[in-house]
């Protein structure tokens, strides 16, 4: 991936913002792992470094201990048995490894990488990714969500310096993997609208380059939804450079905006309710990619149901959203509104921009009927009940997702339309 060449598209930015990521080499090709010691060492890679991988990713990944080996790395190893919760736990295991250690390299995905994202940022170290499969966008983003005590919450993490992703690895990747990827690459849709709301309604910082990249890369996953489960190179490739693109865009944005929008805050609802009791909550892109259709089905349907809209102060019952968080979540839930982020919204304001949103709603969503066809053969979910989500828990989710944020999604200003969201999901 031309890195430099990226960079170069974002000078002088119309955004006003000078952009940089702290990223420099994304290697995604057939048969890299043979290379990976190479790329290293060329890239001045610290030579005693601390691997961590997991049983199975370890053994997808055949030929890299020696490739580091041959290359002149002295490798202390840190193997899971099946790494599936990113604990705070496992950051601080891996923080005490690192003691004796100058660089970091995290053979895997999604939790596996995050422990170690946060520990090659509190420990200061160099770092590098070698991706095991393309299931979620994570790899480039510089925060990093972990659990303590049985709470998740995003930590700020490293930006790893080297992403290396070997085609022949990712294409053989299993299938629930890589349909959970394509779950995080269509959200970006909905998020892209959220961008634009929050860009009229309160003035919030946008830069249309970014989410131009961020259009393109989904679109291209989007266009593949009948390849993403075949055991194919091109494919497996294609789909890992649209989530490392993705993870770019937000730290060129400096936000997470270009990557997730309300979708990821229902994911991220249905999540903290079950890690709270144990519950293993699935896959980040299993559970993005189900929200994203029924927040596609949820804007559509506002568009082409209300061609004017009634807007009033926001008139949210708080007792009864309270209601719907366990009240270890509360503390935050209160802080996070107070000031709440509708009383940022002119009502006249949000009556004055509705033609402009649905006219954002048509150009960016996909019709509903498309994006259903499209997960459907990628093989990622499209209904709660397929993540372990009853139908009633999922209403609870969309209603009452929004509040553990102090951002700005189009379901937050439902309650100051007098609308219920769930009249508009069918
Ligand atoms: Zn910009
Ligand atoms: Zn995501």
């Amino acid at each position: 991936m031309d890195i430099a060449g990226l960079l170069t598209n974002f000078k002088d930015c119309p955004c006003g913002r000078e952009h940089t990521f702290d990223t420099e080499i994304v290697e995604i090709g057939s048969g890299l792992t043979a290379k990976t010691g190479g790329i290293l060492a060329g890239a001045g890679f610290p030579k005693k470094v601390l691997l961590v991988a997991d049983r199975n990713t370890l053994h997808a990944s055949p030929g890299l201990l020696e490739s580091l080996k041959d290359a002149g790395f002295d490798v202390k190893l840190l193997i899971y048995e099946d790494m599936i919760y990113a604990r705070v736990e496992q950051v601080r295991e891996v923080e005490a490894l690192l003691e004796d250690a100058d660089g970091l390299i995290s053979v895997g995905t999604g939790s596996l990488n995050d422990i170690c994202r946060v520990a090659a940022y509190e420990r200061k170290k160099d770092f590098c990714i070698f991706a095991t499969a393309p299931s979620m966008d994570g790899f480039a983003s510089d925060t990093a969500p972990i659990i303590q005590n049985n709470f998740k919450s995003s930590w700020q993490a490293a930006q790893p310096r080297i992403i290396i992703g070997d085609t022949a690895i990712l294409a053989r990747a299993p299938a629930i993997l890589k349909s959970s990827g394509f779950g995080d690459m269509v959200a970006k849709y909905i998020g892209l609208v959220d961008w634009h709301i929050a860009r009229m309604l309160i003035g919030e910082y946008y830069c249309p380059n970014i989410a131009a990249l961020t259009k393109t890369a989904t679109d291209r996953i989007f266009s593949m939804a009948d390849r993403i489960t075949e055991e194919n190179e091109e494919v497996a490739g294609a789909v890992m450079e649209a989530l490392v693109m993705t993870g770019l865009a937000m730290k060129l944005a400096g936000c997470s905006r270009p990557a997730s929008g309300t979708e990821h805050v229902i994911s991220h609802y249905l999540e903290c309710h079950k890690v709270i009791r144990g519950i293993w909550p699935d896959y980040h892109g299993r559970k993005v990619g189900m929200a994203t259709v029924y927040c596609n089905r949820l804007y559509r349907n506002l568009a082409d149901r209300l061609e004017t809209v009634h807007a009033g102060p926001d008139p949210t019952d708080w007792e009864d959203v309270y209601a719907h968080y366990d009240p270890k979540m509360l503390p935050d839930v209160k802080r996070l509104n107070n000031p709440t982020i509708t009383d940022q919204v002119d009502p006249r304001l949000l009556e004055e921009k509705w033609p402009e949103i649905r006219r954002c709603i048509y150009e960016l969503l996909p019709e509903n009927e498309a994006l259903l066809r499209a997960m459907k053969a990628a093989g990622a979910p499209t209904e709660p009940e397929e993540v372990g989500v009853s139908r009633e828990f999922m209403a609870d989710a969309i209603r009452y997702h929004n509040y553990m944020r102090h951002r700005l999604h189009l379901p937050r200003l439902l309650p100051m339309l007098g609308i219920d969201p769930m009249d508009y999901i069918d």
